[in-house]
């Protein structure tokens, strides 16, 4: 199997190198691609995202675009009176999972000569990128709704990318990086399907570090699903390669005031049907018309897995527990912990159930200060 690009929507498929987002028709790429990883080579090599060099889409994994991405630790939380096992992706580099996604991308984006990205994000997703465009010399210009958090804001801005603040929803700014996105490479966590063969490392890490015996479910949040569909992806490729013997359950966690994704799922839809939504504490969720979203539909099905929603009360109550217990997350991690306890409440009594920590707490410091006043002031 030649490594390709293959549109989800029509039959189209274009090479590996064509520096395209979309396909002619509109339709999200998806990159077909068969890793051949051996088990045994493993042991002797670095506790990094690099281990699995040969199961990476990329001419030359020995020298990619990398700020040292560790494998992240795996901790044992007690949620609903049972133990959960939860990958501290809040511990890399630019502070969030992200950064699985962005330096494959940006690695592959080098080995493709290409000298300037756009990207659009809520502020993680473009932190990501504008750091390991500072790393490759890569010039990124970032889009980000007006809204975003001053701390990513700094951190877009201190990487020496270009921020463009676009009034309006998060939607706005998507539009408006796409058609920036006509002239220019599109770096998008969304769009790209290089970024989801970086996350799916997540799914890699996951399973060795439990000696590939993968957990019965795995509870990721879903906003445009880049960390749950990257996972799909690990899971199918070590079943595909008979590392595991089964994909876990993917559970997918929504804030309640922007549930898109859980509503066409209780209703047997294909996909997304409205776009309603409120303001949520959870903002690196707040995506009210995801272009995966049929994908991470059918990836949620085909595991028997499950999407979940989670109040704005339960994502303050969940996150005054983490910052209590030592998580110093920012608040859209408390999302999928808040659904992994509501899933550790009703799952089987011996299954083992995994979740993660996406964002550190450091970036979010203004509106986590917030939630209870200035400092000082209870
Ligand atoms: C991006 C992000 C998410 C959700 O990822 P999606 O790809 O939108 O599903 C969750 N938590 C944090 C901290 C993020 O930055
Ligand atoms: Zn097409």
């Amino acid at each position: 199997m030649t490594t390709a690009l293959h549109c989800t929507t029509c039959a189209a498929s274009y090479a590996c190198d064509d520096l395209r987002f979309c396909c002619d028709c509109g339709g999200v790429l998806d990159l077909r691609f068969e890793p051949g990883l051996d088990q045994a080579a493993l042991r002797t090599r670095p506790a990094t995202l690099w281990r699995y060099a040969e199961a990476l889409p990329l001419s030359n994994a020995a020298d990619p675009v990398t700020l040292g991405e560790p494998v992240t630790p795996l901790v044992e939380m007690e949620l609903a009176g049972r133990s959960v096992l939860v990958k501290q992706d809040f511990l890399y580099p630019s502070g969030s999972y992200k950064d699985r996604g962005s330096a494959v991308l940006m690695s592959r984006a080098r080995e493709l000569g290409v000298a300037h990205v756009v990207e659009d994000s809520s502020g993680n997703a473009g932190a990501s990128i504008a750091m390991y465009g500072a790393r490759a010399g890569i010039r990124c210009d970032i889009y980000v709704p007006e809204t975003t958090s001053p701390g990513k804001l700094v951190q877009i801005e201190r990487s020496g990318a270009r921020l463009v603040r676009v009034p309006g929803s998060r939607e706005d700014t998507a539009a408006a990086a796409r058609h920036a996105a006509q002239r220019t490479f599109y770096a998008s966590h969304c769009w790209n399907p290089y970024f989801l063969h970086g996350t799916k490392t997540f799914a890699y890490e996951l399973c060795e570090q439990l000696d590939w015996q993968p957990p019965e479910a795995v509870v990721l949040p879903v906003g445009n699903g880049t960390l749950l569909l990257g996972a799909w992806i690990g899971f199918g490729e070590l079943l595909a390669m008979r590392f595991i013997e089964r994909t876990p359950k993917l559970i997918g966690v929504q804030a309640e005031n922007c549930a898109q994704l859980a509503r066409a799922f209780a209703v047997g839809a294909d996909d997304v049907t409205d776009t309603q939504s409120q303001p949520t504490l959870a903002e690196g969720i707040a995506i009210a018309a995801p272009i995966r979203g049929r994908q991470i539909l059918q990836a949620v099905r085909a595991t028997g897995g499950a999407l979940l929603t989670v109040s704005e009360i339960e994502l303050r109550e969940t996150l005054a527990r983490l910052h209590a217990r030592g998580f110093y997350v920012e608040p859209t991690s408390a999302a999928a912990i808040a659904g992994a306890a509501k899933w550790a409440a009703r799952a089987a009594p011996g299954d083992r159930i995994a979740s993660v920590l996406t964002g550190h707490g450091l970036k979010a410091t203004d509106s986590i200060a917030a939630l209870r006043g200035a400092p000082g002031r209870q």
